[in-house]
């Protein structure tokens, strides 16, 4: 990986229009291309599996659901029993309730009582509703002929048939698909081992929760946010704590993060003087390229490796952190957890609110997305989207993804938004 050292030294926030800086899906195709699936294996009991990547294809062992059974309550009964019109009366052999079968064979003019879930007993294959059907005595029913041969029935195989793939390599396992396993009756799933990721805060400014605030210090917030949003990925986290703006220190702990770790994520020393200390220092221990990316908020950010270990070098800011990690960590990331749907859903819906921006870069802009009292889904600015304010964050349930050309939006445009969350 060839080194790149020029970006660094003007970097300046004060203009959008940057020809140096990449288009954020250059960027993030750059670096989905340098990473490979991390190997290793590990077979879990099922419960354990839940948000892990499964490792291999799953076929059925066998059919969902094994026997063809009732879908409602009612009477079993053979279809050609059906009169085409007037009535019919069929004698009532006995009961079929779920998980007790009825053992005998129903013959013509015959039929059985089944419960939901029953097994269709020996020769029926129509079930009638019970409201469907008149009682006479307890051993005979009277059938009409507004009713289809075949109906209410639930056939061998219907939700999976034996053999079907049911998962496939590279999934991200949800609690259907636990479920899915269970009603096969599997009890053990591969999954890929979790990757290991180390972190760590740059900055002389910074103080850990518990120790005083002296004048100018700050509490740093970045390692929580990383943490958050790794622990929801799955990964295996090592927090190295607050380096000093110090390149003997810088040295030692990128040295020891990468003997331990698949990936290290920095944040901080992107301002001028400390992104040159930064830099200087990652191209002693390995190969880092720096770019500028033409994206708000975030900017800088660093990508390389150190030994066999990924590097991303995020910017301090704590919302440029967390917009930095959405694009091009949290894809790659999972890129290297083996997992195959990485991309973020977006969906096109109106803004209501205007929303400041300049040509020259793509936003992400904090939104809350909501239903207008219309049923619409619509979204509408947090306010100030300074790169310093992580309320807005906090506040946001999704990102307003706007377009490097466009200007300032205008209230009721339709705008694309990266919902947070989903049913998970
Ligand atoms: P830097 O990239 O180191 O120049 O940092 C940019 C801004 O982000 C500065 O205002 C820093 O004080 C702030 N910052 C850097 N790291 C953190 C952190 N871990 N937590 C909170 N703020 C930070
Ligand atoms: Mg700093």
């Amino acid at each position: 990986m060839a080194t790149e050292t020029s970006s660094t030294r003007q970097i300046s926030c004060a203009d959008d229009h940057d020809p140096a800086a990449l288009p954020p899906e250059q960027a993030l195709e750059r670096i989905l291309t340098e990473m490979r699936a991390i190997d290793g294996f590990e077979r879990l009991a099922l419960r354990s599996a839940l948000g892990r990547i499964s490792a291999k294809d799953i076929q059925a062992p066998m059919n969902v659901p094994n026997h063809t059974n009732a879908a409602m309550d009612g009477y079993a009964i053979r279809g050609t029993d059906l009169p085409l019109e007037g009535t019919r009366a069929l004698k009532v052999l006995g009961t079929a309730w779920a998980g007790r079968p009825f053992q005998g064979e129903v013959k013509a003019e015959e039929c059985v009582r089944i419960m939901t879930g029953a097994v269709m007993p020996q020769g029926t294959d129509t079930v009638l509703m019970q409201e469907h059907v008149e009682r006479l005595d307890e051993r005979l029913i009277r059938v009409g002929s507004a009713h289809k041969s075949g109906q209410n029935v639930r056939p061998a195989g219907e939700d999976i048939a034996l053999g079907e793939t049911v998962l496939r390599a590279g999934r991200r396992i949800t609690p259907a698909d636990l479920g899915l396993l269970a009603s096969l009756g599997i009890g053990e799933v591969s999954v890929r081992r979790r990757l290991r990721v180390a972190f760590f805060s740059t900055g002389d400014e910074l103080v850990s929760i518990g120790e005083p605030l002296s004048v100018g210090a700050i509490y740093d917030s970045n390692r929580y946010t990383l943490y958050g949003m790794l622990n929801r990925l799955g990964a295996d986290m090592l927090d190295l704590g607050v380096v000093r703006d110090i390149a003997e220190d810088l040295q030692v702990a990128f040295r020891e993060a990468a003997a331990c770790a698949d990936v290290l994520i920095t944040s901080g020393g992107a301002s001028v003087g400390e992104a040159d200390l930064v830099m200087d220092t990652l191209n002693r221990v390995g190969q880092v390229k720096f770019w500028k990316v033409a994206m708000k908020p975030g900017r800088p950010i660093a990508f390389g490796r150190i030994g066999d270990t990924f590097y991303f070098g995020l910017p301090g800011n704590p919302v440029s952190v967390m917009a930095t990690f959405y694009q091009f960590v949290q894809p790659a990331l999972k890129q290297m957890m083996g997992e195959t749907a990485i991309g973020p859903l977006t969906v096109k819906v109106r803004c209501l609110t205007h929303l400041k921006k300049k040509p020259g870069r793509v936003e992400y802009q904090r939104g809350i997305l909501e239903h207008a009292t219309t049923g619409e889904l619509v979204v509408r600015g947090t306010g100030p989207q300074g790169s310093a304010i992580l309320s807005s964050m906090s506040e946001a349930n999704c990102f307003i993804v706007l377009p490097m050309d466009w200007g300032r939006v205008e209230a009721g445009t339709v705008v694309d938004v990266q919902p947070f969350l989903g049913l998970i």
